[in-house]
């Protein structure tokens, strides 16, 4: 058999298998709506209520910080096959994600495109500005906090915007889509019972924060965050700013830090050695730890560290 005999059989052979492949997709793979979602969180809830007739798959990581994502070829291509596509808005993608949805090439998920979906639309949103925003405050939430989907309910009324949307894509499974809602509804009911019991006993508890991820989680749990880390929402920590907060530390005899997964540790450990609180690396979302893979082992992986912190300093 000559060389040359031998390569057009391989191409016989792969040309055959193209077109197989072109003609028979997997037929289930065929009918699945393909939902990118800038952060893990919102893929959590799209899968809740997406089950089997979804795949979904986030850009950020659950460790990385949302605010701050390296640009990768690799979310063009995601972007590009995408049908719909769910961010967290309110201006938390806006250093990464605007760049990427235009330069994608995919019309269905533009902004304002049936497939472009700002779950913030379906959230409460707090810490609403009131007044001139100015660039001096240094402020990355000028719109409110962007951090909403760390409030059960609003867990809850993103999956049901979700669910809506779906069935608005593939209305022959929105009945599915729906019962999947309740589902999720019914389960989150069930394990909010639980999370209330166990963080009653810490009801009016104070603590600081490094960023500001955490103003709907307190506000559903009744804790009280009475400063930041940081000076403003994504200002690094100054000495004199650090300095005041270790001052009100001692003076309200405050014992908790939190800090999430994606910040330097330094600050908040000289404020714990400073003031003797337990600092605890709580996370934002999902995927920040491997163990945490839905929306409501982040729950329970964050009440079970600030419990554990709130029993040793009592
Ligand atoms: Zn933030």
């Amino acid at each position: 058999m000559t060389r040359s005999r031998m390569s057009s059989r391989w191409l016989l052979a792969l040309a055959a298998l193209v077109l197989a492949v072109l003609a028979f997709p997997p037929a289930a793979e065929a009918k699945k709506l393909n939902v990118v979602t800038s952060t893990t969180d919102m893929a959590a809830l799209a899968q809740e209520v997406g089950g089997d007739k979804i795949t979904v798959e986030a850009i950020a990581k659950g460790y990385q910080d949302p605010h701050f994502v390296e640009a990768k070829p690799s979310f063009l291509l995601k972007l590009r096959n995408a049908d719909l596509l769910i961010l967290v808005g309110l201006q938390l993608e806006i250093g990464w994600l605007p760049p990427l949805i235009t330069q994608c090439g995919n019309g269905r998920i533009q902004v304002g495109a049936p497939g472009y979906l700002d779950a913030s639309q379906f959230a409460q949103i707090l810490d609403v500005p009131t007044g001139q925003i100015t660039r001096a405050m240094g402020d990355v939430h000028p719109l409110g906090n962007p951090h909403y989907w760390l409030d059960p309910n609003n867990g809850r009324r993103i999956a049901r915007g979700i669910a809506q949307k779906l069935g608005e894509m593939d209305s022959a499974d929105s009945q599915y889509f729906q019962q999947r809602f309740q589902d999720f509804d019914r389960r989150l009911t069930a394990a909010e019972k639980t999370w209330d019991a166990q963080m009653a006993p810490y009801h009016g508890r104070k603590l600081v924060a490094y960023h500001t991820s955490w103003s709907n989680f307190a506000r559903y749990f009744g804790l009280q965050i009475v400063g930041y880390i940081e000076p403003r929402p994504g200002i690094p920590p100054t000495p004199g700013h650090t300095l005041e907060i270790i001052q009100l530390m001692k003076r309200d005899n405050i014992k908790v830090v939190v800090v999430e997964p994606y910040f330097d540790l330094k600050t908040p450990n000289s404020i714990g050695s400073a003031t003797g609180a337990k600092v605890l690396v709580l996370l934002p979302s999902v995927g920040g730890e491997k163990q945490v893979t839905d929306y409501f082992k982040l729950f329970d992986y964050d009440i079970n560290l600030l419990i554990q912190a709130f029993k040793a300093t009592q």
